[in-house]
């Protein structure tokens, strides 16, 4: 069973402080899980931390910058000595400031890809050693439906993050899989965070009026997917993607959606 798969597993989630990776967080510590957090900003991650303690789960948080191969190092390492292995990896910290191509600055497009894209590789890059030595060792990166499979205005440099990440884990599930590592990704669409809610209940009226379930997903919806892909149920699929988007790329038009 899912749940039980998962019970005393250590995990690691980056980014695991707010929006997606803190659903994804809640998850796994509710399967059981003993679950690492790690964010720049160590209150925020102590905080959330603490708040899902509360709910039962072995949550504990560390700072953590994906773009500093050193931070990923001892963010391994800590989830080692406090759990005494590491089993997943959840690579999902990222970041989306929007600038279209005609004024975005250069060092703008840098950034996005070194948290999103080079993150990636540093986290996973940092914690093999450890999920060698796991029986059930799991990456589950954190893309989107946007630049795999969508385009939206003002987002050219995180689509292609997005996008390169699973062009990272076509090739990165192969080296892996002598150790029985996999590699998988969720992609998520409109999903409520603690940004997305600030925007107001009109303007997510207006996103989910495109969505053919009607709502936005949650958080917890993808932390359900990630849970998926790092049980031990899931140990034959490699390289693969799921969206988690409530039919929201499907209508080919208004008219498509309009008409059902
Ligand atoms: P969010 O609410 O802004 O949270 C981002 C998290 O990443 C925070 O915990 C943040 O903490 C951390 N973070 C940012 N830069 C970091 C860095 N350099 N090193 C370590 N941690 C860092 O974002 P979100 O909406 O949940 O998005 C999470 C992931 O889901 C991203 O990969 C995003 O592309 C993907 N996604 C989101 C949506 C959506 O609808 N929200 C849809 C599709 C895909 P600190 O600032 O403290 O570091």
């Amino acid at each position: 069973m899912l749940t039980s798969s998962l019970t005393g597993k250590s995990v690691i989630v980056t980014g695991g402080s707010k929006g997606i990776g803190k659903g994804i967080a809640r998850v796994f510590a509710a399967h059981g899980a003993k679950v690492l957090i790690a964010a720049r900003h160590l209150k925020d991650a102590e905080a959330c931390a603490a708040e899902l303690a509360k709910a039962g789960g072995t949550v504990s948080a560390v700072a953590a910058d994906v773009t500093k191969l050193a931070d990923m190092e001892a963010m391994a390492k800590t989830a080692v000595e406090r759990h005494g292995g590491l089993d997943v990896l959840c690579a999902n910290a990222g970041i989306f400031p929007q600038a279209k191509i005609e004024d975005m600055a250069p060092e703008i497009w840098d950034e996005v890809m070194d948290t999103n894209l080079k993150g990636t590789f540093l986290s996973v890059k940092a914690c093999v050693p450890h999920l060698k030595k796991s029986k059930q060792g799991r990456i589950v990166l954190t893309s989107s439906i946007t630049g795999p499979v969508t385009g939206y205005p003002g987002w050219t440099h995180y689509g292609a993050t997005k996008a390169g990440q699973l062009g990272f884990m076509r090739t990165a599930c192969i080296e892996l899989a002598k150790y029985g590592i996999t590699v998988n990704a969720v992609l998520p669409g409109n999903i409520i965070t603690e940004g997305l809610a600030g925007l107001g209940e009109e303007y997510q009226r207006s996103m989910a009026a495109s969505v053919p379930l009607k709502h936005l997903g949650t958080v917890e919806d993808i932390g359900h997917a990630a849970a998926y892909f790092a049980s031990k149920e899931a140990g034959y699929v490699t390289g693969q993607t799921i969206i988690v988007d409530g039919g929201q790329i499907l209508p080919e038009s208004l008219e498509a959606l309009a008409s059902a």
